[in-house]
Parts: C-alpha cells; sequence; structure tokens
C-alpha cells in the first residue's frame, strides 16, 4: 500500500468517524439505553485516537520517504572510482554543481544511504569518521 492509498483510507475513516460523531451528538442519551449508547461514544473516540496514531505514522513515512529521495539525488553526483591501490571509494563528479570541493566519500555509508567525506589522516589512508572505515590510497613506502 502507497503513502497515496493510506491517505484516502484515512480520508475515508476520518470521514466515517466525523458521521459517527454528527449522529452521536444528535441522539438524546434517553432515546437509547445507556450501556450501549456510553459504547459507541467509547469506541469513537477510541478510533479518532488510533486515527490520530496512523496519521502520525503517514507524516512519519512520508518524511523518510522525501529524505530518501533527497539523499538518492545528492548520491546522483557521485561516480565510483579506485584509488592508486584498487580500494573503491565515490568521487564527487568534476561537473556537480555542488558548490563543494572535490572530495571522496566513504562507500559504506554511501550504500547506508549518508553522504560521509573521507579525510586525510596524514598516512596512505583516507577516514571516515562516522564508520571510523579507512581507505588505502597510496602504496605503502618502505624506508630501509
Ligand atoms: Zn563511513
Amino acid at each position: 500500500m502507497d503513502i497515496d492509498s493510506l491517505w484516502e483510507n484515512f480520508g475515508r475513516v476520518s470521514d466515517a468517524i466525523k458521521a459517527a460523531r454528527t449522529v452521536l451528538d444528535a441522539l438524546k442519551p434517553d432515546e437509547m439505553p445507556a450501556q450501549p449508547f456510553m459504547a459507541i461514544v467509547t469506541q469513537t473516540a477510541d478510533a479518532q485516537v488510533q486515527l490520530a496514531e496512523l496519521r502520525l505514522s503517514i507524516d512519519a513515512m512520508q518524511r523518510e520517504l522525501q529524505a530518501n529521495a533527497d539523499i538518492d539525488a545528492r548520491k546522483q553526483n557521485y561516480v565510483p572510482v579506485k584509488t592508486e591501490v584498487g580500494a573503491l571509494v565515490y568521487r564527487l563528479k568534476p561537473d556537480a554543481d555542488t558548490g563543494e570541493p572535490e572530495h571522496d566519500v566513504c562507500p559504506k555509508c554511501f550504500e547506508e544511504n549518508r553522504i560521509r567525506a573521507l579525510q586525510p589522516t596524514g598516512t596512505i589512508y583516507r577516514e571516515c569518521h562516522t564508520c571510523e572505515s579507512k581507505y588505502q590510497y597510496e602504496e605503502r613506502h618502505f624506508v630501509w
């Protein structure tokens, strides 16, 4: 079920609850036995609470979908490349119009929908400060 269907169902249930409330408000309590009347009032109130919770869930799902769409759009600015020694990283495309300086990002975070720039370590590695993965950029130079 997609978000539009959820909202459609939400609208139908909401309308049904409003109709039930209208009927209940029009009824005079002495026109029906008190126990069924109160049961209907309680069930209608419960349905309203569930509807409010459903609305919050749908809102959260919409925010998550939007966030995923945003990160997917940002990921389009990167291309997989290999470092000098063959480590796979993602690099900002030269023609990407992001206003950011050239940089590489962590492939592990990239696959988990996070864009995290790899930072120099002063060694042959660059490091992701989020997941702490290290990627080798140069051959190791031994000093004899
Ligand atoms: Zn990372």
